[in-house]
């Protein structure tokens, strides 16, 4: 059973924001604290990162110099990217994404894409592909779609370019240290040993290359909710977003199509 299409809905489909976007730097919680708030409204989850991780892991599959944005590029506009719900796998995915058919769920998230994956994320035409494709699904899922009542969408620009109207936007922030210990132990739990120091670092490259680039830096949109998540559950962070849709209960003014 698929946790995210089977949740009751607690906001009729009419009501809510419609689109939650939650931006933050890498371990910051988006993915474990939007899953869990999309479960909650009946919402679909979607995570933008898994897109950007796509096209580096399919780079370093195939042998594509990492630095030839004409190449990548190329790959970011032919890709079939899917990013479906977890459906029936038990191995505490939130979503399940494939690439030209190919399940590549936890190929993404090795080491090696984290290294590169900002490299590839600050090419403007790989960019382009996929911010027009994750606007897309925003607006489509806004007024309830396919038996969801909106959407959460995840990832560094969804509140600054990619859905700039959404009525509510989150950054999700923690201390760096805080932020590489949890990546540490998700490493460690996924059997990927990796020395503490080097996941820092690598962390700590991958926010500089992410907030410092020309095209759609990360950094919290104006209008966004900042929430530190340190020493806060994921509990108390559902709770606190949640009181924060259900203040926005009004339909009047549906996501611009
Ligand atoms: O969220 P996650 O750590 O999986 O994202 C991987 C990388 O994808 C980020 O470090 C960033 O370079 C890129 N990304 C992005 N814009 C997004 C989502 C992710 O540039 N909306």
């Amino acid at each position: 059973m698929n946790p995210v299409t089977n949740a009751a809905p607690t906001l009729p489909p009419s009501g809510g924001p419609g689109v939650i976007a939650i931006d933050g730097p890498a371990a910051s919680g988006k993915s474990t604290v939007g899953f869990a708030l999309a479960a909650r409204l009946n919402y679909l989850f979607f995570d933008t990162g898994a897109m950007y991780r796509v096209v580096t892991w399919a780079g370093l599959d195939a042998g594509v110099d990492l630095h030839d944005p004409a190449a990548i590029g190329l790959l970011a506009e032919t890709l079939d990217i899917a990013i479906l719900p977890a459906g029936e796998a038990q191995d505490d995915r939130h979503l399940t994404v494939l690439v030209d058919g190919q399940d590549v769920t936890w190929a993404i998230r090795s080491p090696l894409v984290d290294q590169n994956v900002s490299i590839v994320a600050a090419m403007p035409r790989v960019r382009a592909a996929l911010s027009q494709h994750q606007r897309q699904i925003g607006v489509r899922y806004a007024r309830g779609h396919a038996g969801m009542a909106g959407i959460v969408m995840v990832g560094r620009d969804i509140g600054t370019v990619v859905l700039p109207d959404a009525p509510l936007k989150i950054y999700l922030d923690a201390p760096i240290v805080e932020r590489a210990h949890r990546r540490f132990l998700e490493l460690e739990r996924r059997g990927k040993q990796t020395p503490f120091a080097q996941v820092l670092a690598d962390m700590r490259e991958r926010d500089r290359i992410d907030s410092q680039r020309a095209i759609a830096p990360l950094r919290p949109a104006d209008d966004a909710q900042i929430i530190s998540t340190a020493g806060l559950s994921v509990q108390e962070i559902v709770a606190r977003i949640v009181a924060l849709a259900e203040m926005d209960t009004q339909p009047a003014t549906p996501y611009p199509l």
